[in-house]
């Protein structure tokens, strides 16, 4: 399957890894818009959100948890947590992915 994150998992394309377990992978964007901008996928290819069956349910869960685990190994207290789902929200890889932005301060609502 011709996917970049899986690319990246598979270390056919380089990234700057923050974290790697037997399930979900993490790496810094490459268009960091936060100091902190990292993207924490799951190593099982899902397309989107919108794709998850109710298999996918701890899955996509866990995706949660390795993000909560990275941001207190980094101690970034408040950060925010963001997955859009298909182009017309700004999706451009479609491989699940959950961006961790902080180290700054956040409006509300995003534009
Ligand atoms: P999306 O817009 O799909 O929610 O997020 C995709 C993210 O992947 C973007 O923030 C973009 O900067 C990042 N990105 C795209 N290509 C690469 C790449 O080759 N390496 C890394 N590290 N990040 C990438
Ligand atoms: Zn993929």
């Amino acid at each position: 399957m011709d996917c970049l994150f899986c690319k990246i998992i598979s270390g056919d394309v380089p990234c700057e890894k923050v974290y790697e377990d037997e399930n979900y992978f993490a790496f810094n964007d490459i268009n960091p818009q936060a100091p902190f901008h990292i993207l924490v996928i799951p190593k099982k290819h899902i397309d989107k959100i919108s794709k998850m069956n109710k298999n996918d349910n701890e899955l996509v869960g866990g995706l949660f948890l390795a993000a909560s685990k990275i941001c207190r190994d980094k101690s970034l207290s408040d950060y925010r947590l963001v997955i859009n789902n298909g182009a017309g929200a700004g999706q451009t890889v479609f491989h699940i992915h959950l961006h961790i932005m902080g180290g700054r301060d956040m409006s509300w609502p995003p534009g």
